[in-house]
């Protein structure tokens, strides 16, 4: 016996979603990359990550997944030898930094406190004490969408600004671009990097970056760039370097759909919306901790990021519940992630192209697979979730 029917849900932190408006989009045929529509798609798609982003910086566009727009990033504004700093909290910004070493650049990790977010006064203390200046960039994310914490960003940025230090600032926002406040201008960060597939609601396989001016300043002497991911090149007149070649038509179309379903939302009432659906999450999973079997990974209830809730438990009653979900709810469930956590628990996403129905159906899938399973849980998770809900929409 299942209950499992029709479309399967996904429920991972990325990718996600895809809005069928988006999908409907990019289902036409192709269309000539060398004027016209393609040309205006390009143009309007690079202008509007902008406010996005939150700046009036350069941005980039990508054929690539979040690694590339990573690439990108340090090819464009580094040089050979050059020591940059990686502030773990999870598993991304230490990959982003295995990336750096290969290229050729040498990364030094800052490791985090267990289960909590960067500390920005060990940020500003290892700053102070580089006397030589030989730390040419910071790399940190603001979601790590393994852990589930969230960065404070301007947090960090102060801590360099303290240290009186000329580090440039790069942020990965791949898993919070859409769903939490990002303000790149107003909060000093340099170089932004970020991927359709989460917040941003098209399909995998375009990444973004953007760059302020001290950035762009910086790519004028680094002798990592490279042809492909070459910033200059892209900022030229000619469309078809804009892609330094054929435009990826079809991405684009979906990512023109997903940024004007996020102009007609609003970018602060999507925020709002993953914050909401956040919270009920995280008081569904706070009910069921108390029955001892689960907990949250992120310790400080005020780290715990808005797009994606980390659930620690023993691996086997974890893998149990996303069987259950699976095959017998027909929802997947993410897998718990990274060296320290994998297997050891779940992740339930609430990014992107995200609701009520689908949050709370989620949820309701965990919450049916605890009772099935018998694994001990505190009950009236789902119900404190639509409490929650209710309190923060009451009319
Ligand atoms: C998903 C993710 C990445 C990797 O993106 P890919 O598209 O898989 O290369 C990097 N950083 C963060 C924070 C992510 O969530």
């Amino acid at each position: 016996m299942t209950v499992r029917h029709g479309r399967e849900f996904l429920s991972i932190p990325g990718p996600t979603n895809v809005p069928d408006r988006v999908l409907s989009a990019m289902h036409r045929p192709a269309i000539d990359i060398y004027a016209g529509e393609m040309v205006d798609t390009t143009l309007s798609c690079l202008a509007d990550l902008k406010p996005v982003f939150r700046t009036s910086g350069e941005t980039y566009i990508y054929a690539a997944n979040g690694h590339g727009a990573w690439e990108a990033s340090l090819t464009n504004c580094l040089s050979r030898g050059e020591k940059v700093l990686v502030l773990e909290c999870g598993v991304f910004a230490v990959v982003w930094g295995e990336m750096a070493s290969f290229i050729g650049l040498e990364p030094e990790i800052m490791p985090s406190r267990p289960r909590r977010a960067v500390d920005p006064a060990a940020l500003e203390e290892r700053l102070r004490a580089d006397t030589d200046g030989e730390i040419k960039a910071v790399m940190t994310v603001q979601i790590d969408t393994a852990s589930g914490v969230v960065n404070d960003i301007p947090a960090l940025r102060r801590a360099i600004d303290n240290a009186g230090h000329d580090a440039l600032l790069l942020v990965d926002t791949i898993a919070s671009l859409g769903c939490m406040t990002f303000e790149m201008d107003k909060w000093g960060v340099d170089v932004t990097v970020a991927g359709s597939q989460k917040g941003l609601m098209a399909p995998p396989g375009l990444s973004f970056v953007a760059a302020n001016d001290k950035a762009r300043e910086r790519h004028k002497s680094a002798d990592l760039v490279t042809r492909y991911w070459d910033w200059t090149l892209r900022e030229g007149p000619e469309h078809y370097m804009k892609h330094c070649g054929t435009a990826p038509e079809h991405m684009l179309f979906g990512l023109r759909e997903s940024l004007d379903m996020i102009a007609e939302e609003g970018l602060d009432n999507a925020i709002r919306r993953h914050t909401l659906l956040a919270d009920a999450t995280r008081v569904a999973v706070g009910g069921w901790a108390e029955g001892g079997a689960m907990e949250f990974n992120i310790t400080e209830a005020t780290e715990r990021s808005n797009s994606v809730t980390t659930v620690r438990m023993e691996p086997e009653p974890a893998a149990a519940i996303l069987d259950f979900c699976r095959e017998q709810c027909g929802v997947v469930v993410g897998i718990a992630i990274g060296e320290n956590l994998g297997g050891k628990g779940f992740r339930i996403a609430h990014m992107g192209h995200t609701n009520a129905p689908m949050v709370m159906g989620t949820l309701g899938a965990i919450e049916t697979a605890l009772i099935a399973l018998d694994l001990p849980h505190g009950s009236g998770g789902l119900q404190s979730a639509t409490a929650c809900l209710g309190a923060a929409l009451k009319v």
